[in-house]
This record gives C-alpha cells, sequence and structure tokens, in this order.
C-alpha cells in the first residue's frame, strides 16, 4: 500500500487540508503537516491522527520563513524520509478582507508561495500540488467554466491566486522537470461522514453553507439571501458546491498524475452541476429536519450570478470525479455542526491519539 513517499502538507490544519490528510494517510503517505495555526489549531491533527490511526507530525510555522522550510526539509533528509511532494493548501482566503489589507494577502499568499518554491528547489523537490480557485476565471465569459476560460480575478485574493498560476507557468517553462498542478476549487462545503473534522470559521461566516449550519444550529438568527433578482432558475445565486472529502480525493489523483506528467496543469474541482441558495436552503432542511429562518437582503457587491464546473477534464485526465450529492453534504455538514457547535473548541467524544510536533 505504502507508496513511500513523505508528502508536506501546508495549511494542514485548515478545513480542506485536514480532510485531504485523511485521504492521503489512508492511500499508505507519510505527512508532515506545516501550520502556523492563523486560522486553525492542533486540534485538528489530533482528530486526524484519531481517524487514520496513524501518526501526524506537524510543525507550527509559517510558509514565509524560508529558514524554517530550509530545516523541515534538511530534517527529512536526514531522516532518510525526504520530502517528495508539496500540497499548499496555506492561504488566507476571505474575498472581502483581502479588498480592505491586499498586502497582507499578497504577502501570505504569493511570497509565502516564492518562499515555499525556492526551498523545493533548493532541496530538488519536484512535484506541487497547489489550492486554487474558480475565482481566478472572474465574471463567467460563457458557463460552465472550462479551464481555459479567460483568467480575469475581480479582487486581491483571485489576484494572488492568479498570481501563483502565473509563477507556476514560468516556473515549470524554466525547469522541464518540475510538475505543478493547480486544482481550482469550486465550493467546497460538508464535512468528514464521521463528524470528527468540518469546518470552524472563527468570525461569522462569510460562506453561504457555514452560515446556513451555524442559523441552524441557533448561534445566528436569520440567513440573510443575498438577492433574489438574478438571471437564475429562482432568482437566487447559483454556485457548484461540492463535499469536501471529494475534492480531498481530487488530491490524490493530482499527486499521481504529478507522478508521471511534468509541467504546468490546471484542473477544475467541482461537481459540474449548479445548485442556488433557495436549492441549498430546502435541501438541508428536508435532509437534517432543522429550520432555517431566513430573510432577503440586498445583492452582495461583487457577487455574480451563476457559477459552476466543467470538471470534464479533470475526470478524463486524473479519472477524478465528485460522487457526493447536495444531500450527502448537507447531512454531513450538519453532523458535524450539530456535535460541534463551537467546532474543535467542543470536547472531542473520544479521548484522541495525539499528533505529534514534529520538532
Ligand atoms: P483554512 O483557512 O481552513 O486553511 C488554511 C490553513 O493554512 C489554516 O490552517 C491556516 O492556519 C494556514 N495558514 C495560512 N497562512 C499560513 C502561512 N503563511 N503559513 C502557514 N500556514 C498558514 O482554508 P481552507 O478552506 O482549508 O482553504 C485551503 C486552501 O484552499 C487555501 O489556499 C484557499 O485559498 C483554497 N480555497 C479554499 C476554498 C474554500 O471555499 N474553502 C475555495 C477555493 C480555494
Ligand atoms: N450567500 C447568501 N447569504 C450568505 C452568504 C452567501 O445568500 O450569507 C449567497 C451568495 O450571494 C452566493 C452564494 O450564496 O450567491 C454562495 O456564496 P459563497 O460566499 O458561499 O460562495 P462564493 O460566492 O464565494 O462562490
Amino acid at each position: 500500500m505504502s507508496q513511500g513517499e513523505t508528502l508536506l502538507v501546508t495549511g494542514g490544519a485548515g478545513y480542506i487540508g485536514s480532510h485531504t490528510l485523511v485521504e492521503l494517510l489512508a492511500a499508505g503517505h507519510a505527512v508532515l503537516v506545516l501550520d502556523n495555526f492563523s486560522n486553525s489549531c492542533a486540534a485538528v491533527l489530533d482528530r486526524v491522527a484519531e481517524l487514520s490511526g496513524r501518526e501526524v507530525p506537524w510543525v507550527e510555522g509559517d510558509v514565509r520563513d524560508t529558514s524554517l522550510l530550509q530545516k523541515v526539509f534538511a530534517e527529512q533528509e536526514q531522516r532518510g524520509t525526504p520530502i517528495t511532494a508539496v500540497l499548499h493548501f496555506a492561504a488566507l482566503k476571505a474575498v472581502g478582507e483581502s479588498v480592505a489589507e491586499p498586502l497582507r494577502y499578497y504577502d501570505n499568499n504569493v511570497a509565502g508561495t516564492l518562499s515555499l518554491l525556492s526551498v523545493m528547489q533548493q532541496f530538488k523537490v519536484l512535484r506541487f500540488v497547489f489550492s486554487s480557485s474558480a475565482t481566478v476565471y472572474g465574471e463567467p465569459t460563457a458557463l460552465p467554466y472550462v479551464e481555459d476560460h479567460q483568467i480575469a480575478p475581480t479582487n486581491p485574493y483571485g489576484h494572488s491566486k492568479a498570481m501563483v498560476e502565473q509563477l507556476l507557468r514560468d516556473l515549470c517553462q524554466a525547469r522541464e522537470q518540475f510538475t505543478a498542478i493547480t486544482l481550482r476549487y469550486f465550493n467546497p462545503i460538508g464535512a468528514h461522514p464521521s463528524g470528527l473534522l468540518g469546518e470552524d470559521p472563527h468570525d461569522v461566516p462569510n460562506n453561504l453553507f457555514p452560515f446556513i449550519t451555524k442559523v441552524a444550529v441557533g448561534q445566528l438568527p436569520a440567513l440573510q439571501i443575498f438577492g433574489n433578482d438574478y438571471e437564475t432558475p429562482d432568482g437566487t445565486g447559483v454556485r457548484d458546491y461540492i463535499h469536501v472529502v471529494d475534492l480531498a480525493q481530487g488530491h490524490l489523483a493530482a499527486l499521481d498524475y504529478g507522478r508521471k506528467q511534468s509541467g504546468f496543469h490546471a484542473f477544475n474541482l467541482g461537481t459540474g452541476r449548479g445548485t442556488s441558495v433557495l436549492e441549498l436552503v430546502a435541501a438541508f432542511e428536508r435532509v437534517t429536519g432543522a429550520a432555517v429562518p431566513r430573510q432577503w437582503a440586498a445583492r452582495r457587491p461583487g457577487d455574480i450570478a451563476a457559477a459552476w464546473a466543467d470538471p470534464s477534464l479533470a475526470r478524463e485526465v486524473l479519472s477524478w470525479q465528485a460522487r457526493h450529492t447536495i444531500d450527502d453534504m448537507c447531512a454531513d455538514g450538519w453532523r458535524w455542526q450539530s456535535q460541534h457547535p463551537d467546532g474543535y473548541r467542543t470536547a472531542s467524544p473520544s479521548a484522541p491519539v495525539r499528533g505529534d510536533p514534529a520538532t
């Protein structure tokens, strides 16, 4: 089962990173997490260890700390388990915040990636899987989005992702053995079916699904539905929601592909199906039996009416496709939220196997 790989997972304690760790460990890989815990906590890694029955070594640190990265890569070499590929999740991700604090976003997301890539180059690590976003496409010229849709982000967060993609294209051009797989995520929601892992926003959520679950659990009074007059079948915004476990599995497929193929490759990770705000709320209430009080509100500035993926390239090239339904996403997301009203600050249902700080 083991493919003898040791993978560096930056941002592995975050929402998508933690779900991906479970899949990487199940596939027999060894992982090393680097996270500064700016939007997560080490308890997440205890949960991953508990679920996997495997050690989850981690280092607390920042990807912009180049000397720390050098130490991490060197230590892995000395242990005889060199890092062979990097999955780079670590980033800031709030669109509104990126408009207010662009320098912070470019520093964290772009300079952080530069620091990581430079150390990878020094240690001759040739495979990189990057967490990009459908937001790089901007206003759709046609739907569904295909990978060669124009790249025209409309906010600093999206620009930070597009800049890293460009940097990776240039790097692959210059170093023919280097492989960069950039995964353009659509709207990840839901949680691990065990109920042990999930999304844990520290402030009032910006995104629809965590807002719904916080309303349903009674922590927020009502969902504001941003706009009822879009050119969509019911007037509310349409997005391509994807179960976070499907998304996590897409990373395994990307890693495998990167073993055979060098160069820059971009893939949409979505389901190919659009769901409106009203449809998602109705599915959530039906599946969970929980009520979601809601009210109409003005359109959110910068929102587009509809966005969904053409996921056929990932299906054909990576042999990956999303399998979970909207109902699965609602059931799993609710299991996590209802069992953990305070996220990872809620006590664990059983004693965890501890993840180990690696340094
Ligand atoms: P998250 O905030 O839950 O996870 C990001 C993790 O990175 C956190 O644990 C945080 O502490 C860590 N981190 C941030 N900056 C760091 C730094 N400089 N050094 C070390 N660690 C750092 O976010 P997520 O939802 O899991 O997103 C993961 C990735 O996927 C991000 O790159 C994000 O931009 C991208 N993405 C997310 C979505 C989404 O809707 N969640 C959609 C598209 C793309
Ligand atoms: N939305 C909403 N109320 C909220 C949050 C989001 O009506 O509290 C709508 C939003 O206008 C969009 C959809 O839900 O049509 C998805 O928004 P989200 O922020 O989750 O994803 P993104 O817009 O970044 O794709």
